[in-house]
């Protein structure tokens, strides 16, 4: 049996070895540790060790744990799960980055209530890139549409792309994906102003982080697997 910081501390060996490897620095690629279905003790021990940005897919549980770990200011939280409408208010303001953003009701929802919380909501659009397993992500021809339409909201900040592959055994499979993804990036007039790229998880991170991912979401590796 090995130890959240055993485990922690294996992940990070693994990040660093493929930062190096692709000639990026460490802290070009942020860790998102995924601790949905994990208790809070699982996120203060994660915290303690260092981590500070978790991720979470249900709102409410998202909520629940935010009032939990009020504590730990510097704590950031990401909302890597499908927004719904109607949950869209316990996360705006409380979350740095929503990943998975991916119609324009969806961001005009987001603006709605930036605005009447006074912030700015940092957001990434979630592509289907595969085309497979159309209930996730805004299709590929979608993009500029949704991009044009960001553009022109003053609270939500469009900061990047996101994708989930569907699942495969061989992590290899999912590089086209991932490099797809980063082109898509890479095509708009200005790739600068959608610096970041969520891609990755437990069993393909390091194909990501060669393709270019500046967010990785890993869970399982961390915390073991959920139940
Ligand atoms: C659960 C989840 C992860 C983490 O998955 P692991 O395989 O446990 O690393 C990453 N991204 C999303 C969108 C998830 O829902």
């Amino acid at each position: 049996m090995s130890t959240l910081a055993q485990r922690l501390q294996q992940v990070e060996r693994r990040i660093a070895a493929a930062c190096e490897q692709h000639g990026r620095p460490r802290d070009s690629v942020t860790l998102v540790a995924v601790s949905k279905r994990k208790p809070v003790s699982a996120i203060r021990q994660a915290y303690a060790l260092g981590v500070r940005d978790f991720g979470e897919n249900y709102a409410q549980e998202l909520q629940r744990k935010a009032e939990d770990l009020r504590d730990l200011e510097d704590l950031r939280w990401h909302f890597i799960g499908h927004v719904q409408r109607n949950k869209a208010q316990l996360l705006v303001g409380r979350c740095e980055l929503l990943h998975a953003v991916d119609s324009v009701a969806l961001l005009d929802r987001i603006e709605h209530l930036a605005q009447r919380k006074g912030v700015i909501q940092q957001i990434l659009l979630q592509l289907n890139v595969s085309g497979e397993d159309s209930k996730s992500g805004a299709r590929v021809e979608d993009l500029s549409t949704l991009l044009a339409h960001a553009r022109e909201l003053g609270h939500v900040r469009c900061a990047g792309l996101m994708t989930m592959p569907p699942f495969t055994e061989d992590p290899h499979q999912v590089r086209p994906l991932f490099e797809r993804l980063r082109q898509l990036r890479d095509a708009q007039t200005s790739p600068a102003a959608l610096p970041w790229l969520s891609i990755g998880m437990s069993h393909d991170f390091e194909v990501a982080i060669a393709q270019g991912a500046t967010h990785i979401r890993i869970g399982s590796l961390i915390f073991g697997p959920r139940d």
